[in-house]
């Protein structure tokens, strides 16, 4: 057969494809490893996968192929990353810096800071100024070995804006080195113009909104911030039932100030994913152990925000509760494109062993945004998304943390990092 991708000389290939998706409890360790092995793809898609010598016997590249050099080292799957705000206009290092100076979150709020300073900017910010600035936060995050990512909107806030956030979202769907999931979050905070009529913005979320969203097929999920003082549980249910009613699957941002109910929401509702969960509370554990709902954990926030009690990671794995990793890239709490500065902090601060951190950031993460029969794997038949490590053993990721060890990432069968040099040559 030929190909016009393949991947040999690798060391360790882990393929992520033994084992039920998502995985939980012990199956978080299954990581379908050859040694030696192959990757062949056609047209983006993977076509074989196995040992070196059964793939070359078996396929032969066609003239122009691409051919990536393993190295020896460690090949896995694209990282998958199942939580981002990439939209946005305008960061908060200044906000960073009054809270590092030991400001309170009320001082920063009055001094104009918080959530309804990004509402403020993105308003004020063409398609196009938000599509040119996102796209270099995705190229960032693609050289740092992530190749599909969910993106929210929510710092529009209303109808006009939410929309243009998820045009624009759409826009770097179709353009970006990396693949994008869009997910609707009107609900993520009351804009000013409603905080005195908290219940007259739901409507405007459930009558106004979500049906202009599906109407232009704009998103694939309806998430919503249930917290103590943003969005009730009430609300919140009323929110993704509309959603559901249009056909956006539910996912919610959940118990990540206080216990509030939400990751019991997620499980009553049948939402594909509950976010944060740093306060959920041991009922809630085992409501989401008995459900499909997947647990993204998102310690980048934890360490941004100063705060020292984390997601109970190892809880929720031993209760059987499948558990994704990402970043949530925001300008407020969480400034990194990185999955793997995340899976460093997932085995640092969550206690998840490297090899549970691989398949949250790959396997389980892709089932966290409804994408695991097309990425998260190496298997014939999903995409030809895949990483060459610098090392050649998986525990050397979470290990050797705060700087890129993707040597070459690929995303449907072609190198999107490093990047060409001006004639077309890869520079590495
Ligand atoms: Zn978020």
């Amino acid at each position: 057969m030929r190909v016009d991708f393949l991947l040999r000389n690798a060391g360790a290939l882990l393929t992520l494809a033994e084992g039920p998706i998502p995985r939980r409890g012990p199956w978080a360790s299954g990581l379908g490893p050859i040694e030696g092995g192959a990757v062949a793809a056609v047209g983006g898609r993977i076509v074989a996968v196995g040992p070196e010598r059964e793939i070359l016997a078996a396929v032969e590249p066609a003239p122009g192929a691409v051919v990536v050099d393993g190295h020896g080292s460690l090949v896995t799957p694209g990282l998958v990353d199942a939580h981002t705000h990439a939209v946005f206009a305008g960061t908060r290092e200044a906000e960073f810096a009054m809270r590092v100076a030991g400001r309170s979150y009320e001082e920063i709020a009055a001094a104009g800071g918080g959530i309804r300073a990004s509402v403020r900017s993105l308003r004020g910010t063409s398609e196009d100024e938000l599509r040119v600035a996102a796209a270099s936060r995705l190229r960032r995050a693609a050289a740092h070995g992530t190749t599909t990512c969910e993106i929210k909107s929510g710092y529009g806030l209303d109808l006009e804006a939410e929309l243009k956030m998820l045009r624009v979202i759409r826009r770097l769907a179709e353009s970006q080195p990396v693949g994008v999931v869009p997910t609707f979050l009107g609900a993520h905070e009351f804009p000013d113009e409603w905080r005195n009529d908290r219940d007259g913005y739901v409507g405007h979320v459930i009558y106004d909104m979500i049906p202009a969203v599906a109407e232009e097929h704009l998103a694939r999920f309806c998430d919503v911030f249930c917290e103590e003082g943003v969005f009730s549980v009430e609300q919140s249910r009323a929110i993704l039932d509309a959603g559901r009613s249009h056909g956006l699957i539910p996912k919610l941002h959940a118990d990540e100030l206080h216990a509030s109910g939400g990751a019991r929401l997620a499980a009553e509702v049948g939402a594909r994913s509950a976010d944060h969960l740093v306060c959920v509370s041991e009922d809630e554990v085992d409501a989401l152990a008995r459900s499909e709902v997947a647990a993204v954990l998102l310690p980048g926030t934890t360490l941004s925000l100063g705060g020292t009690r984390f997601a109970p990671a190892r809880t929720l794995i031993d209760a059987g509760v499948p558990v994704a990793l990402a970043t949530d890239l925001n300008p407020g709490s969480s400034m990194t494109e990185s999955m793997q500065i995340i899976m460093s902090l997932g085995s640092m601060m969550l206690r998840m062993s490297p090899e549970e951190v691989l398949t949250a950031a790959t396997v389980n993460a892709a089932y966290a945004i409804g994408e695991e029969g097309s990425v998260g794997a190496l298997t014939p038949g999903r995409l030809c998304d895949l990483v060459v490590w610098e090392v050649d053993d998986l525990r050397a990721i979470p290990y050797h943390y705060g700087v890129n060890l993707a040597r070459t990432v690929v995303r449907r069968g072609a190198v999107v990092w490093p990047p060409a040099d001006g004639a077309g040559r890869r520079v590495a």
